[in-house]
């Protein structure tokens, strides 16, 4: 199931997103799924009429995990770390499909990073490998926008990777997904700059969730990113970065300085 969070003209709503590509209709979700569950109103609108926002404005955090694809990690001269390493962007970072990402006076050097988000369901703590499907709502695309002279000069990353418009996520959140054998992609103002695989992430969903979980709490709507293929580079004002993800669908923005 996919699950949306749009505005047609005035509050924005939650819905289901059905039908095939070209053809989808939205149908209009009542209240919040994350706590009240999938209960359709009955009323619908096709996709084209609708405005998509972020699929969630995750309640307290966005979780990173840098350097979970090795490549990725030797592309930036960096050891693959023996342990998953965390960041965190908070929720300010976060925009929708379409969303210009405002590219920060403080950094000549963005870059874009196209990534698998998984989007928590249930508030959990210290949750075993086993049992993370449990608490999972579901998966999204994600661009964990990283401001990269910042990452190097800064002793830590929170302003590199926390700026605001620096996490988009979307198009919406596809609850049903095996995500042992994904295609991640992204290109660059329509050329191909990414094309990586779930398969070759160092910790796979299952073991990220747990891990995290053992040093936050963690709550419905907050966000793990599971860390970006190779082929990463520098964007800047004008250029667009759009993502694809096998199963759940397409991300793309605008960069505006
Ligand atoms: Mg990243």
């Amino acid at each position: 199931m996919r699950i949306a969070r749009f505005v047609v003209d005035s509050d924005p709503a939650f819905g289901v997103v059905e039908g095939n590509e070209g053809e989808e209709e939205v149908a209009v979700i009542s209240g919040d799924p994350f706590f009240s569950g999938v209960q359709v109103t009955g009323v619908r609108h096709k996709l084209e009429d609708v405005r998509l926002l972020a699929p969630i404005i995750p309640r307290s955090k966005v979780v990173g995990i840098g350097r979970n694809y090795a490549e990725h990690a030797q592309e930036l001269g960096n050891e693959v770390p023996p342990a998953p390493l965390m960041f965190l962007k908070p929720n300010t970072a976060v925009v929708g499909p379409g969303d210009p990402v405002v590219l920060p006076a403080f950094s000549d050097q963005v870059s874009f990073e196209a990534e698998l988000a998984v989007v928590i369901g249930r508030i959990c703590k210290d949750v075993p490998a086993e049992r993370v499907d449990d608490v999972i709502f579901g998966y999204t695309c994600a661009n964990d926008f990283t401001a990269r002279d910042v990452q190097k000069t800064d002793n830590q990353w929170a302003r590199a990777k926390g700026f605001d418009t620096s996490c988009p996520i979307g198009p919406w959140i596809e609850t049903e997904l095996d995500t042992e054998n994904l295609g991640v992609r992204g290109w660059l103002d329509g050329k191909l700059t990414q094309d990586g695989n779930t398969s070759d992430m160092i910790w796979g969903v299952k073991e990220l969730v747990s891990y995290v979980s053992q040093a936050f709490t963690l709550l419905p709507g907050d966000l793990i990113l599971t860390g970006t293929p190779a082929g990463v580079g520098l964007i800047t004002d004008g250029q667009r970065y759009e993502i694809e993800i096998d199963g759940i669908g397409r991300l793309s923005n605008p960069v505006r300085r």
